[in-house]
């Protein structure tokens, strides 16, 4: 039994707020079954059980209590957190403190503005402080679902209608809103092993549960569609739970894939057959490198004839260098069948209750995708092409540096702004066990951060080696000083043979 549903708490919350002028009394007689089952209420502390009756001539005295946090709250927690803040968190020091003059240098932040090296796109500052400075302009509450000039935008870079687009907080606004629309508790989502983090994070938080699939470093991380299979078909059984969707990342984060159309038609086929809705996450959109071509989800499987649902997310956070914007969207593609036409609806409903994105912000989303001017969509493009060539350039400077250094190999990335290095873990010292013990030792000689395979959901040696993910977004000076010394660490700890 839940809380929630548990009367005699529902009785006494209401006697709390009856209006005896009593302050809220947080003393909760739960009977043993309800606390035990019940995480949220077992921590509550007791106050006195009959509250002092509230006059203002009187001093309040109130006994110490602790209000108990949701059933909801205490199911999110985000697993980076858990296993890099206890490292990170006693060892930002500096060269000086360190006393040995090795500044911090993080190739962890997926942050692509961190290193201040590249400054966001000119035309969407421009738009924005002209609004801010014209209230009139972007002051006011907007439709939930979004502005109608983001919403035209949207829908004309991903071909579709307006009405299939909702803006939302950042692609994570938009992953909420999606998931949140297709889950429920005892639900299950799919998705990717190694993956951004996030996916569980919200799935869990609604009491649904993930099922990992495998991405295959030996073949460029592409799904591993015969585990799928294996999984969707066992879940045809009226005793399982539910799948409620599968979620794939493409360009990826962590380990910088790009999809070729043919794997995807691959996931479009098996999702269709066993009538499970994809969700693609698509924030890094056509950030890849040496001409690698990104296909949208929605694209291929409109190529297909509409054989399965495709709910998009995406942002411009990454792709125009504005993250703290938080500016992301989600866009229905249905079926032929019409399959999520109600699942949209849902989404809608959710929309309207912190009633969208910043209007001013919004403001960006038309002056990137459908600019008004010629002019500025020159310059977008010339922007964009800036960012691309920087990114790849220090994407080759990054790969071919870590290569050279001893016991790791770089998996080539294709695209966003990440690769996995593979570490041979036999080729070091007995002080580099895993991942872990590598990124740790790494950060504590040479502050360094890198983060772990683990922090993706890898577990140890599952692709023949250990991994960590890096950040090609710091600028060449920053990553030959950073490669300099993990070339060094590595070398400390190579093994004798
Ligand atoms: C950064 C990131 C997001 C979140 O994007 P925001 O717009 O900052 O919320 C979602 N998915 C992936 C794969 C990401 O790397």
């Amino acid at each position: 039994m839940t809380s929630i549903n548990n009367p005699s708490v529902q009785i006494l919350e209401m006697d709390s707020l009856s209006l005896t002028n009593k302050p809220r009394s947080n003393t909760i007689e739960t009977s043993t079954t309800s606390a035990s089952s019940s995480p949220s209420l077992s921590c509550t502390t007791t106050a006195s059980s009959n509250p002092p009756s509230l006059s203002l001539s009187e001093e309040t005295t109130v006994e110490a209590w602790v209000a108990p946090a949701s059933l909801k709250s205490l199911r999110t927690h985000n697993p980076i957190r858990a296993i890099v803040d206890p490292i990170v968190a006693n060892s930002v020091k500096c060269g000086k403190e360190r006393g040995d003059g090795k500044d911090q240098i993080s190739l962890a932040l997926g942050d692509p503005t961190a290193y201040n090296n590249i400054p966001p796109c000119p035309t969407i500052i421009q738009a924005v402080s002209n609004a801010l400075l014209t209230p009139s302009m972007a002051a006011g509450y907007v439709n939930a679902c979004g502005t109608p000039e983001a919403r035209a935008a949207i829908a004309k870079h991903h071909d579709t209608t307006d009405d299939n687009v909702i803006v939302a907080n950042g692609a994570s606004g938009a992953l909420e809103l999606a998931l949140t629309a297709l889950l429920d508790e005892d639900s299950v989502l799919l998705v990717p092993r190694p993956g951004f983090p996030l996916y569980t994070v919200i799935a869990e938080s609604h009491g649904a549960s993930v099922i990992h699939y495998d991405l295959l470093p030996q073949s460029g991380w592409e799904c591993d569609l015969d585990q799928v299979e294996s999984i969707l078909s066992s879940h045809q059984d009226a005793t399982k739970k539910v799948v409620r969707g599968i979620l794939i990342n493409n360009p990826s984060n962590p380990t910088g894939a790009v999809y070729s159309r043919e794997h995807l038609v691959k996931i479009a086929r098996l999702a269709a057959r066993y009538r499970i809705p994809i969700v693609s996450d698509e924030i890094y959109g056509d950030m890849t490198l040496d001409g690698r071509v990104f296909h949208p989800m929605a694209n291929v499987v409109k190529g297909l004839g509409g054989i399965v649902p495709v709910i998009t997310a995406s942002g411009i956070g990454k792709q125009y260098l504005v993250p703290g914007w938080r500016l992301g969207w989600i866009v229905f593609h249905d079926s032929h069948h019409g399959s999520i036409r109600e699942v949209k609806k849902g989404a809608q409903r959710l929309a309207q209750v912190i009633l969208g994105a910043s209007h001013l912000a919004q403001v960006a989303i038309p002056a990137v995708l459908n600019p008004s001017s010629k002019q500025d969509e020159l310059a977008t493009l010339a922007w964009k092409e800036q960012l691309h060539s920087t990114i790849q350039n220090q994407a080759h400077l990054l790969c071919n540096l870590l290569n050279t250094c001893h016991g790791l190999e770089v998996i080539q990335p294709q695209g966003a702004m990440y690769a996995m290095v593979k570490i041979y873990i036999d080729k070091f010292d007995e002080f580099i066990v895993d991942d872990v013990s590598f990124m740790r030792l790494l950060l504590e000689e040479e502050n360094i951060v890198i983060l772990p395979g683990r922090a993706f959901g890898m577990s140890g040696n599952s692709c023949g080696a250990h991994v960590f993910r890096v950040v090609f977004c710091a600028p060449e000076d920053v990553v030959r000083v950073a490669v300099g010394r993990i070339f060094e660490f590595c070398l400390r700890h190579k093994k004798c043979e």
